[in-house]
C-alpha cells in the first residue's frame, strides 16, 4: 500500500511526532527480555520487526529469508535491496493504519510487537564498514579557510570541482547517548615552541548528516550519478566530534587523524530516502560548471532542518539552527565521486557530509564557527559562556522536514562530554 500523507494510525496520533506513520524508519534496539535486533516506531512506540516475523505478518512479501529479521545489525535486512526493504516499510504502514484490523483485532501479537520506545534500548543501527567524511558545505569549508588559511583564498582551488572527503575511522561511529572522554593528544598553543601532551581543550561539535549506502559495488565499478541516490538506504544525524587543537598541530588547515578518532556519535533510527522524497530540493547553482560525471539536473538536495542544543546541567541552549538544504555538494554527486575511481562499496558503509553551515552567524554549525574560534563566545541561559565544548555539557542534535502535511523527523543525537580519563 502506498503511504500517503493523508494516512493515520490505530496505534497514536502522530502527527505532531517525528515519526509519523509516514516515516517508518529503522533501528537495532533490545529491551530488558530481548536480544538486539530490528525495531521500526511510530510516535513513541517501538515495532519489534522479529515479531513481526514470528507472527507472519511479512510471509507475503516474498523475502526468502527472514533471518534478516533477527539479526543485530540492520546490514543483511538492507542487503534484500530498496524493492523489498521498501515492501517492508509499506507493510508496517499497511497493518498500522486506522481502518486495518489484522494486526490491531490480535491481542496477542500485539502485545508481543509493540513497545514503549521508553523499553527500547538502542544500538548501531547498521555495521559500518567504511566511514568517509565530506566536507560539502561551502560556507563551513570558507569559514574554515578564512580562519586557519588566507582569508582572501578561503577555498582551495579544487574546492568547487571535487566533493572533498577524507577515509575516516568507522570503529569510532558510537550510537546516541554514549558518553564521550575529552581525548588526550598532542597539541602546540601559538605562542610555545614545542607541542605538549595532555588532555585537548577545544573540543568541539560538527553537525553533519551522515548516510547509509545500500549497495555493494565491486572494486572498479563506478556509480554513475543518475542512479547515485538508488545506493543510498537512509539518512542519520551525525556528529563529528572534533579536537580542535589537535586537529590544527596535526595537519593545515584542520587534520583529519587523531582530532576525529575519539568518537562520532549518529541518531539511532535510519530515516528513509523514500520517506524524505517529498523534501527533496534543488541545491545551490554550482559555478563553475562541475564536470559532466557530477551533472545532475533537478532536485538533489534534503530540506532538513536541523539544531544543535547544548545543555550545561544548568540550562539548556539553542546554539545552532541550519538546514540540510545549504549543502553545496548533493549526497548523489558525494557518492558518485567517491566511487569514479573504483573504489568498492559496502551495504552499512556510511558517508557523513561535513559540517553544515547556513549563511548566517546563527546557523554555523560548529563551535569553531559560532564562536569564531574562540573570539565570540556564546552566552549561555546560565550566564556561563562558551567557546568550545566544556565537561559535562551534552550536545544535542536534532534534524526533521516538514511541510503543511507531515514532519518527517529523526529524533535526536545526544552526547554528554566527560572529563579526560
Ligand atoms: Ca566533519
Amino acid at each position: 500500500m502506498q503511504i500517503t500523507n493523508n494516512l493515520t494510525s490505530w496505534l497514536e496520533d502522530s502527527k505532531e511526532s517525528d515519526f509519523p506513520i509516514q516515516n517508518i524508519p529503522f533501528g537495532i534496539a533490545s529491551t530488558k527480555d530481548t536480544a538486539a535486533r530490528p525495531f521500526s516506531r511510530i510516535g513513541d512506540h517501538g515495532i519489534d520487526l522479529a515479531a513481526m516475523a514470528d507472527h507472519g505478518f511479512f510471509d507475503n512479501l516474498e523475502i526468502d529469508d527472514l533471518n534478516v529479521f533477527y539479526q543485530d545489525t540492520l546490514n543483511d535486512f538492507i542487503s534484500l535491496g530498496k524493492p523489498t526493504t521498501n515492501k517492508v516499510r509499506e507493510r508496517i504502514a499497511e497493518l498500522f493504519s486506522k481502518d486495518n484490523i489484522e494486526l490491531n483485532d490480535n491481542v496477542e501479537a500485539k502485545k508481543a510487537i509493540i513497545f514503549s520506545v521508553d523499553e527500547l534500548i538502542m544500538a548501531m543501527p547498521v555495521h559500518v564498514g567504511d566511514y568517509t567524511d565530506f566536507y560539502s558545505s561551502i560556507e563551513h569549508a570558507t569559514n574554515v579557510g578564512m580562519m586557519f588559511r588566507d582569508p582572501d583564498k578561503a577555498l582551495l582551488p579544487n574546492w568547487k570541482h571535487i566533493p572533498v572527503g577524507y577515509h575516516g575511522r568507522s570503529s569510532s561511529i558510537v550510537i546516541s547517548g554514549t558518553p564521550i572522554h575529552r581525548p588526550y593528544g598532542q597539541t602546540k598553543k601559538n605562542d610555545e615552541e614545542l607541542p605538549s601532551y595532555g588532555a585537548s581543550r577545544l573540543v568541539d561539535f560538527e553537525l553533519e548528516m551522515g548516510f547509509v549506502l545500500g549497495k555493494q559495488t565491486q572494486l572498479g565499478e563506478q556509480i554513475p550519478i543518475d542512479n547515485a541516490e538508488d545506493h543510498i538506504f537512509g539518512l542519520v544525524i551525525f556528529n563529528d566530534l572534533s579536537a580542535r587543537d589537535i586537529q590544527k598541530w596535526e595537519y593545515v588547515p584542520l587534520g583529519p587523524f587523531l582530532g576525529k578518532s575519539f568518537g562520532s556519535v549518529i541518531s539511532p533510527w535510519i530515516v528513509t530516502m523514500e520517506a524524505l522524497s517529498q523534501f527533496k530540493v534543488k541545491g545551490p547553482v554550482q559555478e563553475p560548471k562541475v564536470l559532466p560525471y557530477l551533472e545532475h539536473d533537478g532536485k538533489h538536495n534534503l530540506d532538513v532542518e536541523l539544531e544543535v542544543h547544548i545543555n550545561t546541567g544548568k540550562s539548556m541552549n539553542k546554539v545552532c539552527h541550519s538546514n540540510m538544504k545549504y549543502l553545496y555538494w548533493s549526497m548523489a554527486q558525494q557518492l558518485t565521486h567517491h566511487a569514479v575511481n573504483g573504489c568498492n562499496m559496502n551495504v552499512g558503509d556510511m558517508c557523513a557530509s561535513g559540517t553544515i553551515s547556513g549563511p548566517t552567524e546563527d546557523s554555523y554549525g560548529s563551535m569553531l564557527e559560532l564562536a569564531w574560534k574562540g573570539t565570540k563566545p556564546l552566552k549561555m541561559q546560565d550566564g556561563s559562556e562558551r567557546t568550545f565544548i566544556q565537561d559535562n555539557d551534552t550536545v544535542i542534535m536534532k534534524a526533521y522536514a516538514q511541510n503543511d502535511e507531515v514532519r518527517i523527523g529523526f529524533g535526536d543525537v545526544s552526547c554528554k562530554i566527560l572529563a579526560a580519563k
